[in-house]
């Protein structure tokens, strides 16, 4: 389809409207000013507000933020508590044990219990006094380039109002071509542009793959009286049920104001058994008895899934190339073993606009020159904190007492244990095809529990999420082969996406006269997480932007 677009110029456009590229835009305009510089920045974030898609357990470690805005509190930075006292437990079947030793990059103790939805518009709030022009409701469709193909100039936003066939109805607006001297992608994990520059620009090229986690999370309403009032331990992580030890993954239970409590469960898309149903099992971890305690009384609020990149340092990308540099979590700024993200995402936006203003000054977008930020990125703490866990989700991915002694090792050995640049598989290509005899089958929740206030079933949980997308609109999953997934996808690995999918985006329907299955796919339930996009064994599904505007409308997460 021929279009004619508008062209808007810009000095420097940040794609995502997340912690990493609001801080880096901050920190820009906070630059700029000092050195009496006059700039045009723009920052697209395709959720309906900065905030929208946020979502992260959070604990903030405030070292990022401090340096960024020393006068945070004075700026009511919204803080839904302190952290008191870490707790670290075991969870058998029934029972729970307290590990008496909290590992060190767990200790959070006066650390921030933070919403990243509420984090993120009051970031947006304080970059759009700065001068920076923020576009919520704007998806990067496409990146734009040179043409030499090298260097990117800047990012197409998706059109809208386009029917399932793609053909433009009355209301349509043609997408924007934004066009920049500098583009900052912190579209957060497995970003859609990024994993499209990377192709192009082969910025992971000696690189491990990386791997990524599940979260589904929860911010629950509890009655006054409830276990925080006579427990100190205000920041609980899990390990054990219901995955056991062979499963990376596990959950977390931090206090938030107002008698509320967010909770979530991670799990590693590392594991193998194509029967596992991450949902299932965020339930499962929900009625353990030592859960279920903390939670009682309780009415779910709001729910909501993301992925985390999780495989550290050697997943790192080229962080600049010409015209552009990567920020956050598409660049795997993250402390997998300590769950946190946030700062180290942070500093990187930081890092990254020191680098910008040189580039500015110099006239020069080269990844030479932008690439002053790699120089900064492994001088700063960020890079010495994530080092330290370089080998961490590798060896979390083992199965068995292995897994245990290479985990053992690294903590002695601050991260370097008994092979260092420890290798791992993709995401997609670790699960086992699914067994005959059922022993694949795992245990599931109760569903008599599911009452609807405190255990929500998927469909509710959905609607929790208040994620919207029209349906006249051409799919935002694409399925390549649609057959691949009824014949030998369902043969082999009994379709894994009706269990992966945290937003029941995927179904299977078999006809019963004539036995013919039909894969049925509901976007409109999609909460952006890319689970999909990531799992999938054949690489089958792409995840791309909807309509800017719709998907999730987190307000808590
Ligand atoms: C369940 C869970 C628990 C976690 N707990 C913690 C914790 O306790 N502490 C901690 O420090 N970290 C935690 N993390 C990690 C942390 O949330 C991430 O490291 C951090 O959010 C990454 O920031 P980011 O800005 O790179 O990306 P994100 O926070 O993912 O933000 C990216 C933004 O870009 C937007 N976007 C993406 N693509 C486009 C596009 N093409 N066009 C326009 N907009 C786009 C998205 O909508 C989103 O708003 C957790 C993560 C999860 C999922």
């Amino acid at each position: 389809m021929d279009i004619e677009r508008e062209k808007i110029e810009f000095d420097v456009l940040f794609v995502g409207g997340g912690p990493a590229n609001l801080a880096g835009a901050i920190r820009l305009m906070q630059l700029a000013k000092e050195k009496n510089m006059t700039l045009e920045v723009a920052l697209i974030e395709k959720g309906a507000d900065v905030g929208s898609h946020a979502l992260s357990g959070a604990i903030l470690n405030p070292v990022a933020l401090t340096e960024l805005l020393p006068d945070y509190s004075r700026k009511e930075c919204p803080i839904e508590s302190t952290v008191k006292e870490d707790g670290f437990y075991f969870l058998t079947r029934k029972n729970y044990y307290r590990i008496p030793i909290t590992p060190r990059y767990m200790h959070s103790k006066g650390f921030f219990i933070i919403s990243l939805s509420r984090f993120t518009r009051w970031l947006g709030r304080i970059a759009e006094d700065l001068g920076v022009n923020i576009f919520p409701g704007f998806s990067g469709k496409e990146v734009l380039y040179e043409k030499d193909q090298g260097t990117i100039t800047g990012v197409r936003t998706g059109d809208k109002g386009l029917d399932k066939d793609g053909r433009p109805k009355g209301n349509f607006e043609p997408g924007i071509d934004l066009m920049a001297k500098v583009t900052v992608f912190g579209e957060g994990a497995r970003g859609n542009l990024m994993k499209d520059v990377s192709q192009k620009l082969n910025l992971f090229s000696g690189k491990m793959p990386q791997v990524f986690e599940t979260g589904i999370k929860e911010v629950i309403q509890l009655p006054e009286n409830n276990y925080f009032t006579s427990n100190n331990v205000n920041d609980i992580h899990t390990l054990g049920y219901p995955l056991g030890l062979d499963i990376p993954g596990g959950g977390f239970i931090y206090e938030i104001k107002d008698n509320k409590v967010a909770i979530g469960f991670l799990v590693g898309l590392a594991y193998q058994n194509p029967m596992l149903d991450l949902y299932d099992e965020f339930i499962r971890f929900k009625q353990h008895p030592f859960v279920a305690d903390i939670i009682k009384n309780g009415k779910v609020l709001e729910q909501g899934a993301r992925t985390v990149s999780s495989g550290g340092y050697f997943t790192i990308p080229k962080l600049a190339v010409d015209g552009g540099v990567f920020v956050g979590g598409c660049a795997a700024m993250q402390n997998t073993p300590g769950l946190k993200g946030i700062h180290l995402s942070m500093k990187s936006g930081m890092l990254a606009a020191e680098a910008i203003i040189t580039a500015l000054e110099k006239r020069d977008f080269s990844h030479k020159s932008l690439g002053i930020y790699q120089d900064l990125f492994d001088k700063s703490w960020a890079s010495t904190e994530i080092y330290e866990a370089r080998n961490f989700s590798q060896a979390l991915s083992k199965k068995g007492p292995i897994k245990w002694i290479h985990i053992g090792a690294q903590y002695i050995t601050k991260g370097r244990g008994f092979v260092d640049n420890m290798p791992i598989q993709p995401d997609f290509k670790t699960l086992k095809p699914a067994r005959e005899n059922d022993a694949d089958v795992r245990p599931v929740a109760d569903k008599k529990m599911l009452d609807g206030v405190l255990f929500v079933d998927k469909l509710t949980g959905v609607y929790l999420s208040k994620t919207m997308h029209r349906e006249d609109q051409p799919s935002h999953i694409i399925v390549h082969d649609k057959d691949l997934c009824v014949n030998e996808c369902f043969k082999t690995f009994k379709s894994p996406c009706t269990r992966f999918c945290p937003g029941d985006v995927y179904e299977i329907e078999t006809d019963p006269k004539t036995s013919t299955r039909r894969l049925k796919l509901n976007p409109s339930n999609c909460l952006h997480c890319k689970t999909c996009d990531i799992k999938d064994p054949y690489e089958n599904i792409t995840w791309t932007c909807p309509e800017g505007g719709e998907g999730p409308g987190y307000t808590t997460l």
